[in-house]
């Protein structure tokens, strides 16, 4: 599905209809390649995003998943003063579009008019972000750094992929947490310790 948004002085925009999320996760993981004033409306969306995201792991390297779960960052307060401030200067209009199709059926559609890029980008963080309730969801992974949708029932996912969390897991880590680690003198000794 597409949407069509307006843009301010004529033409339309079209972007993906209830790609959401993944859709904000996607252009982000891209920033890498972006350049100019691209890149820099882009490094603002992701700024935003990052103090409006929950830190899976607290103190000591602990992940604290109720808070991951259940609310938003600390740092939220700052990420919505930041997303308010940028807007100020991006004009947007709300309006409806009609249409008649081939049936001479009269259709209508709300439409938003937005400037460039940096109006998509705005859009984009209010409409699928912010508007929302799933926004946690959209996490970056500590391990790759890509960000990623979670997809999960519980929303407990904290690395992207398998792949992340396996080399996450580094001896050095494991043995700090007291897992199991083969070959361990710590584990071994404690094995024999009751
Ligand atoms: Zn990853």
């Amino acid at each position: 599905m597409r949407k069509m948004l307006t843009l301010v002085g004529g033409g339309t925009m079209v972007v993906k209809e209830g790609a959401g999320l993944s859709e904000i996760a996607r252009i982000l993981n891209t920033i890498p390649k972006m350049k100019g004033d691209r890149a820099q409306i882009w490094g603002q969306a992701e700024f935003i995003v990052l103090h409006a995201t929950p830190h899976p792991w607290g103190p000591g390297g602990k992940t604290i998943l109720a808070s991951w779960v259940y609310g938003d960052s600390p740092s939220i307060g700052a990420a919505v003063t930041r997303f308010n401030q940028w807007t100020q200067k991006i004009p947007t209009r709300l309006i409806i579009n009609r249409s008649v199709d081939k049936r001479g059926a009269e259709h209508i559609q709300p439409d938003v008019e937005i400037q460039g890029e940096e109006g998509l980008a705005a859009w984009m963080l209010w409409r699928w972000y912010f508007w929302g309730d799933h926004r946690n969801r959209l996490k970056r992974c500590p391990q790759c750094r890509k960000w990623f949708v979670d997809r999960t029932r519980n929303g407990s996912m904290v690395r992207c992929s398998t792949a992340c969390t396996n080399k996450w897991w580094t001896l050095d880590r494991r043995q700090k947490a007291g897992h199991d680690v083969p070959g361990s003198t710590r584990n071994a000794k404690r094995r024999v310790t009751p």
